[in-house]
């Protein structure tokens, strides 16, 4: 790194007297601050000019890897294209200052918007009602178990509490079954990566009456259409069951199908995946519930205001700036571009299911085990060439999973790009892969200790100096 800041912490550019701003003239004069809420001894803040400060933080951001930096072909998470446009509406002031308190009719805008937003989810999916008080996917999740838990509740079918959840699901489907109280029973997928029917008919004649519900991803998290939803669906009705929709992978379906019409009963949107807002870190996020008429009442109680409503906002704009017509092109150019990648590569990197994809796939590592260059290693090296890693070790179904998924925006020139350096590096784990397994060698820092990281995180400037002590 060229800078000389770098590599520093606020706390250790500061100069004792540095200042970078200026306070402006008290206007409470006469008004004391009441001693016992004043801090018994000074603030241990960094002191700092303005440029110094401005510098610091602006190399900081620029050590961050984001979707407006370079591709992010991250599988599973869609990290999308975020129109710039859709910041703007969720910057408007109107709407940023909205307080969730504040009396309803003086929100009509923002209630608008809500009402907007639900309609077109229930057009795009089928179903029939919404709330949007969950934060994210896995909120949602936890919202549709209850409902589907409240639902049988007033069934009297108290005994109901078995989900199915295919092997190949997202690790939220199983946690938020069980934070649910409900118990997980695992369905096995076929050598072509789609719900056994075998196994699950097996499960279904075992547990029937006691099946509150299965939940589903379709594209799954392989990025396989499952075509058998209607022999599925019947299967768990028929037992008195309800299916759940991880809408987690919706992008490739809009405007082509639709959920509620294959049966489904609950689901959640993820906002930020589906329909922009950047979300990588953590937040922020949306994740709507959608349900089939009947099921509106049992919708539990799950945040006290309204949901994350900036998002809403982004989803909303993002809708609009499509439309009916342009939506129904987002699956067919994400499925495009992630087939493109994949038959391209697939000399190079295992492919342990052939065929069509949707919008992602998934290679199991390098064709060539014989060089001991995992996936791991390649997606460090990624990071050497500017791009940010696909998805590793998920899902859990292959070893060395390597999930791409490269969205719909994506141009050919960067899809090719990204291509010939999957190919590049291929080459180099043949010819030199020590080189590739101590990779990343050009990014701020090296490899770092993920466990480490992870089970001793030092988040505070005061502990780094009593680690030292
Ligand atoms: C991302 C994801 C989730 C969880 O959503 P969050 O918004 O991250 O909580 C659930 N299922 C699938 C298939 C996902 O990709």
């Amino acid at each position: 790194m060229n800078n000389r800041l770098y590599g520093k912490l606020i706390f250790e550019l500061s100069k004792e007297g540095r200042k970078g701003y200026s306070l402006p003239r008290n206007r409470f004069e006469g008004y004391e601050i009441p001693q016992e809420i004043c801090r018994g001894q000074e603030a241990q803040m960094p002191e700092c000019d303005e440029m110094t400060v401005v510098r610091h933080y602006t190399n900081l951001s620029q050590n961050n890897f984001g979707v407006d930096n370079g591709f992010y072909p991250l599988g599973s998470c869609t990290m999308k294209y975020n129109p710039k446009i859709n910041e703007e509406m969720a910057a408007l002031p109107q709407f940023q200052n909205l307080h969730p308190l504040q009396p309803d009719d003086t929100a009509e805008g923002a209630r608008a918007v809500m009402v907007m937003l639900e309609r077109l989810l229930c057009q795009l999916t089928g179903l029939q009602h919404f709330t949007f008080k969950p934060y994210a996917g896995a909120h949602g999740e936890l919202t549709g178990l209850m409902v589907i838990d409240n639902y049988h509740r007033s069934q009297g079918e108290w005994q109901r509490k078995k989900v199915i959840v295919p092997d190949s699901a997202h690790g939220t489907n199983p946690a938020s079954a069980a934070v649910c109280g409900l118990e997980i029973v695992e369905v096995k997928s076929t050598s072509e990566g789609l719900v056994d029917l075998v196994d699950l008919e097996r499960l279904v004649s075992q547990e029937g009456p006691n099946i509150a519900a299965m939940m589903m991803t379709n594209p799954n998290t392989l990025g396989l259409f499952e075509r058998q939803i209607p022999e599925i669906t019947k299967l768990i009705h028929d037992c008195g069951g309800l299916m759940y929709y991880d809408g987690a992978n919706l992008n490739p379906m809009l405007g082509a199908c639709r959920p509620g019409d294959m049966g489904f009963d609950v689901m959640h949107i993820n906002l930020h995946k589906t329909f922009s807002t950047p979300h990588g870190g953590g937040g922020p996020g949306s994740g709507p519930v959608g349900v089939r008429e009947g099921l509106q009442p049992f919708f539990p109680v799950v945040s006290p205001y309204h949901g994350n409503f900036t998002v809403m906002m982004r989803a909303l704009a993002y809708i609009m700036t499509l439309g009916r017509d342009h939506v129904k092109e987002v699956g067919p150019l994400a499925t495009l571009n992630a087939n493109y990648i994949k038959e391209s590569l697939k000399d190079v990197y295992e492919l342990p299911i052939s065929g069509l994809c949707k919008h992602e796939f998934v290679f199991d590592g390098l064709k060539d085990k014989s060089t001991g260059v995992t996936t791991m290693d390649v997606a460090k090296r990624l990071l050497d060439y500017g791009y940010h890693a696909p998805t590793i070790y998920f899902p859990l179904l292959f070893h060395e999973s390597l999930m791409i998924e490269p969205t719909e925006n994506e141009s050919l020139d960067t899809i090719n790009g990204f291509i010939a350096v999957m190919r590049r590096i291929a080459e180099e784990a043949k010819n030199n892969p020590e080189m590739v397994k101590s990779a990343p060698h050009d990014t701020p820092i090296g490899r770092v200790d993920d466990v480490l990281a992870a089970k001793h995180p030092i988040v505070t400037y005061k502990q780094l100096i009593n680690d030292a002590d």
